[in-house]
């Protein structure tokens, strides 16, 4: 990968048709549209929500820029290599203690030249806060902030970017995971006549997304054109909760496409879809575009839970 494309070319996005049992017995249409496959390392929505953020660092007087995640971060991992190749010195705050042995996610950014600075739970949740802020300023000097999950003033503009990278023609419904909900805030800007939006939150409590989404439209003077919902059930005890349902799906989903999912986000987006199969609520001739999100490295933290849970739902649903 060569620094040519890196954050500023479009890049060319496939959409798979996804041959899963139920769905083609229910006669719904399920694709997948492959942002996982954007950039090896800036991965996913992260390449869309990093694009223009970049650019006007690289345009500003201050080449640093501070941000912020947990030990697994696709953002600090996607932030960490963009600033590596193009010259910006990155900080990232991480929440938590650090630990004895470096997460590999950490390790990365650590090898592209990201300084860490970890910060207890409790500071973490204040990271907003103006105190907090200086401090920060204090101990590292000028910085341009991206909020967690990168998703600041230039996240619309960036994921919007999205929509106009496929055929959005005759797709029913689309549908992507939510953290922040940046990315879902983009596809509702560039919201295609005819589709509906559905945002899976990946964390419990997900409610204050619909706040927060209507808050960065507005901050990016987008109207809100309607026609979007959250999925608020179907974050499995919450983010990063990995259920034996959950690593199941995942596994069925792998062996009968050669596609692997994360489960984090895009693994509960899918799980979504087929609860909302099972119950009856997608109709035969509907088409849905499932949005691959990207962030497989996060995954490497995810697999002792995943194959214990696996292991657990071949009890509790005798497979
Ligand atoms: C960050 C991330 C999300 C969440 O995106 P938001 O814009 O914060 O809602 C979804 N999927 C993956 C794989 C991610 O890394």
């Amino acid at each position: 990968m060569t620094n040519g494309n890196l954050l500023n070319e479009a890049p060319s996005i496939a959409i798979d048709a996804l041959e899963l049992s139920e769905f083609v017995t229910a006669g719904v249409d399920l694709d997948l549209l492959r942002l996982d496959q954007v950039h090896p390392q800036i991965s996913g929505n992260k390449w869309f929500k990093l694009k223009y953020a970049v650019q006007a660092i690289l345009l500003s007087d201050c080449h640093t820029v501070l941000s912020f995640g947990g030990a697994w971060s696709n953002h600090i991992h996607a932030l960490a290599y963009a600033g590596f190749c193009l010259g910006i010195k990155t900080i990232g705050v991480i929440r938590g203690e650090r630990p004895q042995q470096l997460s590999a996610t950490l390790e990365d950014a650590v090898s592209w030249g990201m300084e860490l600075h970890f910060v207890s739970r409790a500071a973490y949740r204040d990271k907003s806060s103006p105190s907090f802020i200086a401090q920060l300023e204090q101990q590292f000097g000028r910085f341009h902030l991206l909020p967690e999950g990168g998703s600041g003033g230039w996240v619309v503009a960036g994921c919007r970017d999205i929509v106009s990278l496929f055929d959005t023609v005759g797709y029913d419904l689309i549908c992507c995971a939510c953290g922040t909900g940046g990315t879902l805030a983009g596809l509702i800007a560039a919201k295609p006549d005819g589709a509906q939006l559905l945002g899976v939150s990946a964390l419990k409590g997900g409610g204050f997304l619909y706040e927060d989404i209507r808050g960065l439209l507005q901050r990016a003077s987008v109207s809100d054109p309607g026609g979007w919902r959250l999925a608020l059930d179907d974050h499995e005890g919450g983010y990063a909760k990995i259920t034996p349902e959950l690593a199941l799906e995942i596994a069925r989903f792998t062996d009968q496409t050669g596609i692997e999912l994360e489960p984090v986000y895009t693994g509960k987006a899918y799980l979504a879809l087929l609860r909302a199969l099972r119950r009856g609520e997608l109709r035969a001739g509907q088409r849905i575009l499932l949005i691959h999100t990207g962030g497989m490295q996060g995954a490497r933290g995810m697999k002792e839970i995943m194959l214990k849970q696996l292991k657990r739902s071949e009890y509790e649903y005798n497979v």
